[in-house]
């Protein structure tokens, strides 16, 4: 491809005049001027000056795979040269959506066996809340309209996804959120609200505020319980393993619908394929993204159990609802030959087996950090969180920007370390060695002990 010759400052100041990125302070972006990405392979991504940084992040937790696998752009040129495009909306369909859709309900838990397709998990769960509404709508029961979620949820940026979100900041970017609808609930945190309990006990505790929170709107009137098996964006909020079998006896005794946003965990975040696999639970709707294609192409899927197609097929007529790019066949392609390469060179199992264990032990030798207050991880997902006191957990004041500055000083170091609030994640490739591995946690205790400096 051929790009205009311009040094780094060029581009910088291309970019800072016309594009305007998600989730950017946009003043602040003028003064440090953007880091211009120009090639990936493996963990790895370098910028136009040459230097080379190691992807703690997966991207946004998406290239499971790593980056510039050739087989994915064959996969894509391949099925461009052979249909570059196909409408799925008036009785047509195409082999690669039919195939990804065939082979997704095939890794599945039994009993969710139709797919959706639409390019973003933030659609993904739009598609969610409008089949939930719509089935109980079928079923007689219109009254069920209440979607409980929970704080500190990231469920995407589309008016629905946003207002289920329960990151506050959101709710006042625009558009006058959240939605009605919605009702919240606390998050199963066990630093912040059950740190005197035993893991086990706080996650029957944390389950059961969905309960009172049914009891208090009237099951009669809750539709759904929208929610990520661990929770990313949050801060690596991992559940205790009894949280997610007691949220399911709870949905299915007050006839609640069990929506797991797995736009995050899916494809082996958690060390096993699917989030609801890790900690036992089976939803009525799945919500896949992200490392369904490793992010070489925009594709989710909404998974939906057979209670609800049934009724939708049964009885719906017409369902007025769709993309353009519902079942893209490039995206479709890209994301068959994802899951091909992660089965064949088991890529999961083999992240579970040797990558899981020892991320987590390298991760708790951070517990003896001066500035990191609590320490928690699933799979290939983890967070440092970063506290004041370590003996109250008193947090920095969101205004001081702590977790932002811990962020540059690794970025400073090549390291991609994101901050949630003051929780430092990572979420590396599930291709990442041991070496690497041994590399991200060196440069982010450079990068806090730099910030604990800066701190005093
Ligand atoms: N759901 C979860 C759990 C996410 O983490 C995200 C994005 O980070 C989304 C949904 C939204 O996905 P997208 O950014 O593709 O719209």
């Amino acid at each position: 491809m051929a790009f205009k010759e311009l040094d780094t400052a060029g581009w910088q100041a291309l970019d800072s005049a016309h594009y305007l990125h998600p989730f950017t302070d946009h003043a602040n972006l003028a003064k440090t001027g953007s880091r211009v990405a120009v090639r990936g392979e493996g963990v790895y991504v370098w910028d136009n000056n040459g230097d080379r940084i190691i992807d703690g992040l997966s991207g946004l937790g998406c290239v499971n795979i790593g980056y510039g696998r050739p087989e994915l752009a064959k996969a894509v040129y391949d099925q461009m040269l052979d249909l570059s495009y196909c409408q799925s909306f008036f009785n047509t369909t195409h082999r690669s959506a039919v195939e990804l859709a065939d082979t997704l309900t095939s890794m599945l838990p039994e009993g969710l066996n139709h797919v959706f397709f639409q390019s973003s998990g933030s659609e993904a769960n739009e598609t969610a809340v409008r089949l939930i509404r719509k089935y109980w709508d079928l079923v007689g029961r219109p009254e069920k309209r209440v979607i409980i979620a929970r704080e500190l949820a990231y469920h995407g940026s589309t008016h629905m996804a946003a207002s289920l979100s329960g990151i506050t900041p959101m709710h006042y970017a625009g558009g006058d959120l959240p939605l009605p609808g919605i009702a919240r609930i606390n998050t199963p945190y066990q630093y912040r609200h059950g740190a005197n309990m035993t893991a086990d006990d706080f996650g029957v505790v944390a389950a059961r505020w969905l309960e009172d929170k049914i009891l208090e709107i009237g099951p009669e009137n809750v539709a759904a319980f929208f929610a990520e098996p661990a929770q990313s964006a949050g801060g690596a909020i991992c559940p205790p393993m009894t949280y997610w079998p007691e949220v399911q006896r709870i949905c299915r005794k007050y006839d609640v619908l069990l929506v797991a946003d797995e736009v995050v965990c899916g494809f082996g975040r958690t060390g096993d394929w699917f989030g609801c696999y890790h900690y036992g639970f089976v939803p009525d709707i799945m919500q896949l993204g992200k490392g369904l294609t490793s992010g070489y192409l925009p594709l989710s899927a909404c998974v939906i159990s057979d209670r609800i197609t049934d009724v939708l097929i049964g009885l719906g007529g017409e369902w007025a609802h769709g993309y353009t790019y519902s079942g893209h066949p490039a995206c479709c392609a890209v994301a068959l030959e994802n899951i091909r390469i992660l089965r064949e060179e088991k890529i999961v199992e083999n992240a579970k087996a040797e990558l899981v264990p020892y991320f987590k032990a390298k991760l708790e030798t951070f517990v003896d950090h001066p500035l990191i207050g609590d320490v928690r991880s699933v799979g290939l997902m983890g967070g440092l969180e970063i506290v004041k006191d370590k003996k109250t957990g008193e947090s920095y004041l969101y205004e001081e920007h702590i977790g932002p500055y811990c962020s540059a000083e690794a970025m400073k170091r090549g390291l991609a370390f994101r901050a949630n609030g003051d929780t430092m994640s990572l979420m590396p490739p599930l291709v990442i060695t041991k070496d690497q591995l041994d590399t991200v946690f060196d440069i982010a205790r450079e990068a806090l002990d730099a910030t604990a400096k800066h701190l005093g």
